[in-house]
């Protein structure tokens, strides 16, 4: 078969797509007014789109492809696994050696305490499964009341029902009349935006004191689970003040409810260890997983799970009646595993802690001196630029929140990188194998793309 981008100029390729595909959270009338971008093809951190421009994927996709782009031994391994066994389920007193293989090491390289894991294919599938796990540890536990799930505004779970409902996007949650009863949230520690009032110490314990707050306003009995990405990624690279995650620790080390720390983003490597909280030094009881996980290879996501809920849901002598067709998908796991251990051979996880993590944060923060910059932040291989119109009154925002953002981002793009806009800041999360050189080309590029930004939104009149 012959690939449509062989066959047809982009023009053409953007009126079909226009005419019968429907984008994920996207504004289908203005997006067809413009046409997509067509990307056909990846290398490394770089992705060519059908006009043969090359572009660094500063997001390494949607912050997933950990190991970077066009692994052949990926592609052979799924295509061995393809020819021997394509398919098949893990239900009825079934598994297969992919699923077997990809669990024992998932137990290696998760804390100590986490020796399980339940499969789904995506993020949000994997925190469906977390809503109903938690509960229903509780259920067995015989404290039924305890049903109530805390998240926090501007985190992300997923776009299901329960990932909609335990994250704190207010945008999604009036769109199907969310989220569903028994989820409260609790405020964001994103102290650029919301704390500048105080020093960022003050503000990290402060933000972390409202779980306790509302675990006493609501009734330890009543509450199952926190929720929390160890850093937001989808809501703009939140990185909490340094005070913030000891005092949470404390919090949850007091108070029984299970800690469940959402993986998805921050998990294989993207901090600098193999969890992001680990990274903090928190302890989940659950872990929601997927992205780099696979790097994006194939879809696959999961629950890794702690000995305790482990132990009180496994034991219990009922089924926990859950599960997904391609819940384990052999193929998938074996796109997982040979995923793994390129992470494994290539020391990518130590890289980012002690190579290119610091390298590209070194450089990346001093993009905070440019004029259009309020604030620069990278952990690991996430950061943030938030834009201001003016550097002597950080407080002050742009107006019509997010439209600079996207000019930005679309100026960005001109200049050969991804970066994405979330509101009016800039977020970047390259792949872990970005040599010094690809960091060097991202940070010229943002750059000149700040630059670029500043003169147009002069000329424009926003400055
Ligand atoms: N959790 C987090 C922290 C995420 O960032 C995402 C996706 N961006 C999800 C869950 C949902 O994952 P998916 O899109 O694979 O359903």
């Amino acid at each position: 078969m012959t690939a449509h981008s062989n066959i047809y100029p982009t023009k053409a390729l953007q009126e079909i797509d226009a005419a019968h595909h429907w984008h994920p959270f996207s504004d289908m009338k203005s997006l067809n007014e413009e046409g997509s971008r067509i990307v056909t093809s990846a290398d490394g951190v770089w992705i060519s789109d059908s006009d043969g421009k090359k572009i660094l994927d500063g997001m390494a996709g949607l912050w997933c492809v950990q190991v970077g782009h066009g692994r052949k031994e990926i592609a052979d391994a799924v295509n061995r696994q393809m020819n021997e066994l394509a398919y098949y389920n893990t239900f009825f007193k079934t598994t297969h050696p992919p699923a077997i293989a990809l669990s024992e090491k998932l137990a290696k390289l998760a804390p100590d305490h986490i020796n399980t894991v339940f499969y789904c294919s995506s993020g949000s599938e994997a925190n469906d499964t977390v809503f109903r796990m938690v509960r229903t540890y509780w259920d067995k536990m015989c404290k039924p009341d305890k049903k109530v799930i805390i998240g926090r505004w501007n985190g992300y779970h997923g776009s299901t029902l329960a990932g909609t409902s335990l994250g704190g996007m207010k945008a999604m949650h009036a769109q199907g009349d969310l989220p569903v009863s028994g989820v409260h949230h609790i405020d964001q520690p994103y102290w650029f935006g919301e704390g500048q009032d105080m020093s960022p110490e003050e503000f990290g314990v402060l933000a972390a004191r409202k779980l306790e707050e509302a675990i006493d306003e609501i009734g330890e009995d009543k509450i199952a689970a926190f929720i929390a990405e160890p850093i937001q990624g989808a809501g703009g690279v939140i990185i909490p003040p340094a005070t913030y995650w000891p005092e949470m620790r404390r919090i949850l080390e007091e108070r029984d409810i299970l800690f469940v720390s959402d993986e998805v983003i921050c998990g294989f490597g993207r901090l600098g260890e193999w969890f992001g909280s680990t990274h903090f030094g928190v302890k989940p009881d659950l872990m929601p997983i997927a992205k780099g996980l696979t790097s994006g290879y194939l879809p696959m996501g999961g629950v890794l799970v702690s000995d305790r809920v482990a132990d009180g849901l496994m034991n219990s002598g009922d089924d926990f009646n859950h599960g997904y067709t391609y819940s384990g998908h052999p193929v998938c796991a074996t796109a997982a595993l040979a995923n793994l251990e390129i992470i494994e051979r290539e020391g990518l996880v130590d890289r980012v802690k002690n190579d290119i993590g610091p390298y590209l944060q070194e450089r990346w923060l001093r993009l905070g001196d440019h004029p259009l910059v309020g604030e620069a932040r990278m952990t690991g291989l996430m950061g943030a630029l938030e834009l201001v119109p003016d550097k002597t009154d950080l407080k002050k925002t742009f107006p019509d929140t997010g439209t600079v953002g996207t000019i930005c981002r679309d100026i960005s793009f001109q200049n050969s990188m991804v970066m994405r806009a979330v509101r009016d800041s800039m977020i970047i999360s390259p792949p872990l194998v970005l040599s010094h050189e690809e960091a060097d080309f991202l940070v010229k590029s943002a750059e000149k793309t700040l630059n670029d930004t500043f003169q147009t939104l002069k000329k424009d009149g926003w400055l």
